[in-house]
């Protein structure tokens, strides 16, 4: 079994997710007392928000680019960065080690491929769903990637800042997100991705009648292909 190193605290919250289904993977898959060989590293999240928020994206490079290497240095046989937003340093922190990178778009779009789906609707942080080094992943694959509209956007990346990365999880949100959601369908999205490691959270029990492609569990899974392949 090889060891998988996680980048975590962006947010805690979906870390924990992380931790916990990659750890059910492995007993799922190994069966008896088998657990995931792991080694975690976390940032503080209040200081990554402040370098978003400010634009200082290099700084944030840096930060995380340190931090796979801490795990590389530790014995990690793989990086896993446990948020979607950041993967806009991807290539910095691929740059910065010799291990392989388990790329969360990468994992989501062959999830999408798989059930024959090309046109998927996005919900993230503002920088996931209005940047390119996201959907360009996805586009690269066949995808075409829809976003909710302006005042949507806004919303769904407040409720993450807020609330989700807080730990907080509030009905009256669920029903804003799945608005959202039901919106994106009628204008004709067959998937939807969660594509912040915290919306699984508010709505990752909720039925739409087209699929949904949860990030965190996509990324969880695909950790568990490398650490056991
Ligand atoms: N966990 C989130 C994501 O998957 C948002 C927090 C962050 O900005 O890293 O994008």
């Amino acid at each position: 079994m090889k060891k998988i190193g996680l980048i975590g605290g962006m947010s805690w919250e979906s870390t924990a997710l992380y931790y916990q289904w990659i750890n059910r993977e492995v007993q799922k898959r190994l069966g008896g007392l088998h657990s995931a060989k792991m080694i975690v590293t976390s940032v503080d999240f209040a200081e990554i928000e402040k370098m978003q928020s400010q634009g200082d994206w290099d700084l944030a490079a840096k930060v995380l680019a340190d931090e796979a290497k801490a795990l590389e240095s530790a014995g990690a046989d793989c990086v896993v960065l446990c948020t979607n937003t950041m993967h806009k340093l991807a290539k910095e922190i691929e740059d910065a080690i010799s291990i392989p990178f388990i790329h969360v778009a990468k994992a989501t779009g062959e999830a999408i491929l798989a059930e024959n789906i090309t046109n998927v609707a996005l919900l993230g942080t503002a920088f996931t769903m209005e940047q390119e080094f996201y959907k360009s992943r996805l586009e690269e694959m066949g995808i075409s990637v829809m976003i909710p509209d302006e005042r949507d956007r806004k919303v769904v990346h407040e409720i993450i800042y807020q609330e989700l990365c807080r730990g907080m999880i509030l009905e009256s949100s669920k029903r804003t997100y799945c608005e959202i959601v039901e919106k994106l369908i009628a204008q004709g999205a067959q998937g939807v991705i969660l594509g912040c490691t915290e919306i699984t959270m508010l709505i990752g029990d909720v039925k739409f009648t087209i699929p949904t492609f949860d990030t965190t569990h996509l990324h969880a899974l695909k950790a568990v292909d490398f650490s056991l392949q």
